[in-house]
């Protein structure tokens, strides 16, 4: 089973993991892939993708979510493992530690966001993050839980309204970059699961301006962490899926009828 791994700000490669990698670019019907890097780790084929691509050169909005997720597959990726850079909205829930969404609440506005506009496809997403790679990943003891993962348009940061929003809605972490990649990931069957990184506060739960500089220092300091807990998780990942990702297209696509046919 070959595992994918996501890095999100801060994250555009791993050497310290990598041995012998090898690079690759993908055609996908969207478009190129961002390079990708293979290579081995506990003796499971991996592959490395940078979601921002090399130097953090495109922004949230317009990353080609769908030729990254399709890159992936088309690399035989079974199981993804992102990293996210998020605010929290809650006081108790600090700059440094790592959040596991179980569940996500999406206000991104201008994606692209399916890979079926031909075929009508309404995928499941009651549990949206495999619960497999979750329970790998919060049995760690590196993280402080799962949560709520709102999902913004950006590229600017929130209002303080909006944060307050969020809050009341129940949001645990804000970020830009969770969706539609987890949907898109569900779409074609893989498991898909996130580290968020908490790198600030959102807008008005703490009083300081939020800055890009704080995001980065944060994600650095955490980054041996988060790069540990990627490499123990890998080694934990089961050969074979007990969780019902790979399952997720029977029964979503409606068959077109003969009426409809023959118009
Ligand atoms: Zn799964």
């Amino acid at each position: 089973m070959t595992i994918g791994i996501i890095g999100g700000t801060g994250i555009y490669e791993i050497v310290e993991l990598g041995e012998d990698a090898e690079k690759k670019v993908v055609e996908t019907p969207y478009g190129p892939s961002p390079e990708m890097i293979l290579f081995k780790l506990h003796d499971r084929e991996v592959v490395f993708m940078s979601r921002h691509e090399v130097g953090h050169a495109n922004p949230p909005h317009m990353i080609n979510y769908r030729a990254n997720i399709w890159a992936l597959k088309e690399m035989g990726v079974e199981r993804i493992m992102a990293t996210n850079a998020v605010g929290s909205l809650d006081l108790s829930i600090r700059p440094g530690d790592l959040v596991v969404p179980h569940d996500f609440l999406d206000f991104t506005r201008m994606r692209k966001s399916t890979f079926y506009d031909d075929r009508v496809v309404h995928v499941d997403v009651t549990e949206p993050y495999c619960p497999e790679l979750r329970d790998i990943l919060i049995s760690s003891g590196q993280v402080i839980g799962e949560g709520i993962y709102i999902c913004t348009e950006g590229p600017r940061f929130e209002t303080a309204a909006e944060i307050q929003m969020y809050r009341r809605l129940g949001g645990t972490v804000v970020g830009m970059t969770g969706l539609p990649e987890a949907v898109l990931a569900r779409e074609l069957e893989m498991c898909y699961t996130s580290i968020c990184t908490v790198s600030n506060y959102g807008a008005s739960i703490s009083p300081d301006k939020l800055t890009i500089d704080e995001v980065f220092e944060e994600v650095e300091k955490k980054r041996p962490v988060l790069i540990g807990l990627i490499s123990d998780s890998v080694s934990k990942i089961p050969e074979n899926c007990s969780c019902p990702c790979g399952d997720a297209l029977n029964g979503a696509e409606v068959k077109p009828t003969l009426e409809s046919e023959d118009l």
